[in-house]
């Protein structure tokens, strides 16, 4: 049956291969500890050469570790043990090396050796990035032990100066995690009190009440002397009892004394010894590895509650960023078609709220309507273009040789005609300003809307096809609006000229002119100019109100009808491939929709094991 120890190594080996790892700084939520964090572990923490790798060795009951003098582990070593069946055959693998089982020990030290000097060459260097390694055994207790650097205090021949600083910060980034237990090693043949690992562990957990104090080479204190004191917990008070420790000598280990003989050597010791004796039940490496499993195993029940309420703050929070980025995108070309119909609806939708209200932008195409037409339709220079001289000239001109009788309707026309062509600039001044106006919603509204947002080659593409569109709109409203002006020109009605106050001074109404002098009167011109002048005012003012309908009525309406249609019949004609560069999302959304997509994996089935194991308790 699975145990809570062994359910908490699997869900820290998926953590490291997601990246879940290490300082919350490289979690995606900064504000929640990864689940890695929360997980507890046995941290081994000591002076160089105190025998850490030592303890963990016998710990485990067999050779595994690269050892040597001076600085040997230089990556920390998260290393896991778990229980097998009676009679499985001892086999250890490495999470870099998945599915690669070692059954040779001395082939493990040996990818240790290799993975460390790969990340840190060997030039004596240290690094914080961990190595993974799982021991199966049915000789081995559940467990998770993290092997570390021993601290130094100076650097040696080849190391950089740092080295020092930066063993104690790696050491101290582990310990300083609240769920850490810390295995703080000393060697008896050494003052307590410039105990390294004493020194560290106090200063993360002053109260010791998650330091275990392991006591090593008891065997090699002066004759004379005991470490009584220390493991009766008189010298140095810790909330868990002390535990003494006979590892192997170096000359045990060049001799090759087995595991086996050296445990049972170690028990001798403690039976036998004169000094110890009375202790011996809570002395030796298998007695620590028994009280730590029981410890951890005990310490992850107690978190449980509050990982499992991490889970699922987690999934709450990794579920609401997923459902920002949105699903991933179908393959297939129907359902491509589909989304994408679907993202351009959202599109018009907020295109439309611009346009007729709800949204900001619609009351702009009023303001060119209300007041910039009107002002550069009255800004306009009738009055030059039916100055006195002006008009004499151009009647003059139209007459040609032939004085005019009654009315000079050439004139009329002329005058009419080129004060009519001034309004043309105006009304295509507010063709264009609506147009500018249209193609700014457009970007608003691909900008704002929410789904689009993933999809960057879909909005470049809708803005292109919308600008088409508008431009087409535009060519058509500015014709519309041209035309309705020139119309105003090309037919001056019967009623226009029989309206035409005749020459009043003389005469009653209708009665003809009676001299060529009068027909050239300047009063005769100022009362053509005026003529011409009030029917031209008539007409901008008619126009002030047609060209807003033709405008409206080319541009709007048609930008609020029917601003993709063109691409949608060019959608339709696109294959799976085309649809789907449409459908191309950011990279680095994609990339994050991924990590969280297994992050939320992960927690979910941590959850869902972590209510297996506790239910089949
Ligand atoms: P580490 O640097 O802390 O990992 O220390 P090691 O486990 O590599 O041990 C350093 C040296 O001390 C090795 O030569 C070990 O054989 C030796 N050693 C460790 N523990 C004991 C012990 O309890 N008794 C004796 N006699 N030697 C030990
Ligand atoms: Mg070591």
């Amino acid at each position: 049956m699975e145990s809570l120890i062994g359910l908490v190594n699997r869900l820290q080996n998926a953590c490291t291969l997601l990246g879940d790892y290490g300082s919350a700084g490289d979690s995606v939520f900064s504000s929640v500890p990864t689940l890695w964090e929360s997980l507890p572990s046995v941290v081994v923490v000591g002076g160089q050469s105190s025998g850490k790798s030592s303890v963990l060795e016998s710990i485990v009951g067999r050779d595994f570790l690269p050892r040597g003098s001076g600085i040997v582990t230089r990556r920390p070593l998260v290393l896991q043990l778990h229980k097998a069946e009676p009679r499985v055959e001892d086999y250890a693998e490495f999470l870099h090396l998945p599915k690669q089982r070692f059954t040779d020990f001395s082939m493990v030290r040996k990818e240790i050796q290799d993975e460390t000097d790969k990340m840190t060459g060997t030039n004596r260097r240290i690094s914080p990035v961990p190595i993974h390694l799982t021991i199966y055994s049915p000789n081995v207790v559940n467990l998770t032990l993290i092997d570390l650097p021993g601290l130094t205090k100076v650097a040696i021949e080849g190391q950089p100066e740092a080295i020092v600083r930066d063993i104690e910060s790696m050491v101290r980034s582990y310990i300083l995690k609240p769920n850490c237990i810390i295995l703080a090693i000393t060697p008896a043949n050494q003052d307590i009190a410039t105990s390294d690992a004493i020194k560290l562990s106090k200063e993360v957990d002053p109260l010791g009440e998650r330091t275990f104090g392991v006591l090593t080479k008891l065997d090699l204190m002066d004759k004379g002397t005991n470490a009584v004191d220390i493991l009766e917990g008189r010298a140095y008070q810790l909330r868990h009892p002390w535990v003494g420790i006979v590892n192997r000598s170096q000359a045990d280990i060049n001799s090759k004394v087995d595991m086996v003989a050296a445990r049972q050597r170690e028990h001798e010791f403690f039976a036998t010894s004169l000094d110890y004796s009375h202790l011996a039940g809570r002395m030796g490496s298998e007695y620590l590895a028994k009280l730590l499993s029981k410890h951890l195993e005990a310490e992850i029940k107690a978190r449980i509650p509050a990982i499992t309420s991490l889970i699922n703050h987690s999934i709450d929070e990794l579920e609401r960023e997923m459902s920002h980025i949105g699903n991933p995108i179908a393959v297939d070309a129907a359902a491509q078609l589909y989304t994408i119909l679907e993202l351009c609806r959202a599109f018009e939708r907020v295109f439309k709220e611009h346009l007729d209200g709800g949204r900001p932008g619609g009351d702009r195409i009023f303001t060119v309507f209300d007041s910039q037409l009107p002002a550069a339709l009255r800004k306009l220079p009738f009055d030059q273009h039916l100055s006195l001289q002006n008009v004499k000239r151009i009647v003059s001109q139209a007459d040609g040789y032939h004085p005019h009788l009654i009315a000079p309707e050439q004139a009329y026309r002329r005058l009419i005609d080129g004060a009519l062509s001034y309004i043309k600039e105006p009304a295509a001044a507010s063709v264009d300003a609506i147009h500018s106006i249209l193609k700014e919603l457009v970007r608003r509204s691909i900008r704002e809307t929410e789904e689009l947002k993933r999809f960057p080659a879909l909005q470049n593409e809708i803005a292109s096809a919308a600008y088409d569109a508008l431009e087409r709109f535009r060519g058509d409203s500015r014709k519309t609006t041209l035309r309705l002006v020139e119309m105003e020109s090309s037919y001056l009605t019967v009623d226009f000229f029989r309206k035409l106050p005749m020459e009043p001074e003389r005469g009653s109404a209708g009665s003809p002119i009676s001299s060529t002098t009068d027909r050239y009167s300047e009063g005769h011109f100022r009362r053509i100019g005026s003529n011409v002048s009030s029917y031209v005012a008539m007409v901008a003012e008619n126009l002030r109100y047609t060209i807003p309908k033709a405008v409206v009525h080319c541009q709007v309406r048609e930008a609020g009808r029917s601003l993709l249609d063109h691409f949608y019949i060019q959608l339709g004609r696109r294959n799976s491939k085309q649809l789907g560069a449409l459908l191309n999302e950011d990279p680095l959304l994609m990339e994050r929709r991924q990590r969280f997509s297994r992050r939320l994996e992960l927690y979910q089935s941590a959850r869902d094991e972590i209510d297996w194991v506790l239910r089949s308790e």
